[in-house]
């Protein structure tokens, strides 16, 4: 059935903790891990529809797009808990327990998985707690909606700014914008003789709100200029308000006969835009497609900048990347020693002569060192030095146990050992 994992977590001392179990319970899965991952999050202010509108992904995702995706009238919308009651959600980040495998056009198959990020502005820290789940999920996914009720306001776009100026830094650094699609979803849009629901009403508000002019403040400009630096893909759609039983009926339990018709004509548009096959954006960081093994290491090393008390500069953004993009790399190196040393002296291969190995060994350590070092990283040359040097002591370490396995397989040798004189001796 599948069910929400939370995976970001506020201790009560405000301090961020990553499940790290719990992730790799859902990431390190045979079937997933070696899949390349979209990962499409809904972010904004709390009970503005969130975690609602991801109950109906889910229904999309699980229906595997059918026609008649959408349900029928009387189920009740269940999945991620949306309402809640009076009852406060925590903050953080949750990943539905449920991996939806899905063929792209192309015929790669890609792990699609889904993100609620939850918060509760009550006090300044809070408020620092929901900055914080808004640049974490910015990061990790490769979709990001950002949800807002009724407009896109001025502070929604301030909302940006750490990004745009960790934009700058990542583009100035390995030439890529480096984030993806963002989607602007405005909730309860009442202007619809000004702009239609819908992507092109979106696109036209967007347009708007995105345009640059002299009388801004400079800053507000250069916010505006730098978004667009950001992002591969910015997109706006309009929502039509969902009707009162689902804004404000207590007893309302999501059942899709209680919803108003023109929400759920834009829902069969909205969903299908962003999670049919042709539309799903595979994650990419510093240019490199990321497999849901790696992406472990991307959520340990951008948590470890959400420690502090303060926002992380954008400056800790970029070395947190570019860390997670060595540590990625190298494991991948790692791998493919292990894999074609394995294939030279594994268990099942014959004893081979040390020469013979060695040379074998420097081989596949070059080919090794040659995919680490052609790998696109973030931070340069003299920052990936030391990771490479720590590559070149795993591999050499590596290399001595598949020597002294191969030993073991020497039979010469062995014979010489007493204990088998003694065994001979016996026969
Ligand atoms: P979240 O905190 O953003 O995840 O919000 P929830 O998904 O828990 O929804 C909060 C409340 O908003 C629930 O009572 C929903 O019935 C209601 N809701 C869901 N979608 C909409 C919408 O598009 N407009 C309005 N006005 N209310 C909505
Ligand atoms: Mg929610």
């Amino acid at each position: 059935m599948g069910h929400p994992v939370p995976i970001v977590l506020v201790t009560k001392d405000h301090k961020f903790e990553l499940d790290e179990d719990a992730l790799e319970s859902i990431l390190m899965q045979d079937h997933v891990k070696e899949h390349n991952v979209v990962i499409v999050s809904v972010a904004g202010a709390f009970r503005k529809g969130k975690s609602f509108l991801l109950d109906f992904f889910l229904r999309y995702m699980k229906s595997q797009g059918s026609n008649d995706w959408i349900g029928t009238d009387d189920a009740p919308l269940d999945g991620f808990s949306w309402r809640g009651g009076s009852e406060r959600d925590t903050t953080g980040i949750l990943i539905w327990s449920e991996v939806f495998l899905t063929d792209l056009p192309n015929g790669e198959k890609v792990a699609v998985l889904l993100m609620d990020t939850q918060g509760a502005f009550d006090s300044e820290s809070t408020v620092r707690e929901c900055a914080t789940v808004f640049a974490l999920s910015t990061m990790l996914s490769s979709v990001q909606i950002y949800n807002l009720s009724q407009n896109i306001q001025e502070d929604d776009l301030q909302h940006l700014q750490l990004f745009t100026e960790y934009g700058r830094l990542a583009l100035a650094d390995c030439g890529q914008k480096p984030f993806q699609k963002l989607q602007f979803l405005v909730r309860d849009w009442s202007f619809p003789y000004e702009a239609d629901y819908g992507p092109d009403g979106g696109h036209k508000i967007l347009e708007r709100r995105l345009e640059i002019s002299d009388r801004q403040h400079p800053e507000l400009q250069s916010l505006r200029r730098h978004i667009k630096s950001c992002f591969t893909d910015i997109s706006c759609f309009l929502m039509p308000h969902p009707g009162l039983n689902v804004a404000t009926n207590p007893r309302f339990n999501g059942r899709l006969g209680d919803i108003e018709s023109e929400f759920k004509k834009y829902l069969q548009v909205l969903v299908p835009g962003l999670l049919a096959p042709p539309n799903l954006v595979v994650k990419e960081i510093s240019g490199q497609k990321v497999k849901a093994k790696e992406l472990l290491q991307y959520f340990k090393s951008y948590i470890d900048i959400y420690k502090g008390d303060e926002l992380p500069e954008p400056k800790s953004m970029l070395v947190a990347t570019a860390e997670a993009n060595n540590l990625s790399a190298v494991a991948e190196a790692k791998e493919m020693y292990s894999q074609l040393m394995d294939a030279v002296c594994g268990g099942s291969k014959p004893y081979l002569s040390t020469a013979h190995l060695d040379s074998e060994h420097l081989r596949v350590k070059d080919k090794s060192m040659e995919q680490f070092r052609s790998k696109r990283k973030m931070g340069g040359e003299e920052f990936s030095e030391k990771y490479r040097e720590k590559l070149e002591q795993d591999l050499e370490d590596t290399y001595s146990q598949f020597k002294s396995h191969n030993e073991s397989k020497n039979i010469f040798k062995a014979a010489r050992t007493p204990a088998v004189y003694f065994a001979i001796a016996v026969i």
